[in-house]
């Protein structure tokens, strides 16, 4: 099962690409709370880091898809995608192994400062 191409539009995240792209080699979808989501909006990208200059972005280098990075740039009709590892058993798309059988995802969060401000916006209720 391939996993689903991440569409995401928090330009604050140190991870985030022109054209909604994400550049991290992994992400991982949580639930905000303890509790499981009953909505988009307990949903996090934990992989969201703030953007706050060189220090930050050399920080996030060990989780950079670089291989995809360098893909996109010769390649511009191949887009780059991280693998989604997800733990939001209540999703409808959730399936075994902490996988995401959606085709694509969403991942808002305009202005987002910290993890708790992003969503999978794609959460749906199983
Ligand atoms: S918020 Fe998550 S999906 Fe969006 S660019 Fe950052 S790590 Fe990637
Ligand atoms: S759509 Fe559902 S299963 Fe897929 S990453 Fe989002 S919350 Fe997780």
């Amino acid at each position: 099962m391939a996993d689903p191409k991440v569409i995401c539009e928090v330009e604050t995240c140190t991870h985030w690409l022109p054209g909604k792209l994400c550049g991290a080699a992994n992400i991982d979808i949580l639930n905000e709370e303890e509790v499981l989501a009953e909505s988009a909006e307990h949903t996090e990208c934990k992989t969201f880091s703030e953007r706050r200059g060189l220090a930050n972005l050399v920080g996030s280098a060990d989780n950079v898809n670089w291989w995809g990075a360098i893909e996109a740039a010769f390649l511009p009709d191949r887009d780059i995608s991280p693998t989604v590892t997800c733990v939001v058993e209540s999703c409808g798309y959730w399936v075994d192994g902490d996988r995401c059988e959606a085709k694509e995802i969403f991942v808002s969060g305009n202005d987002a400062k910290e993890c708790q401000d992003t969503n999978c916006l794609t959460f749906t209720t199983a």
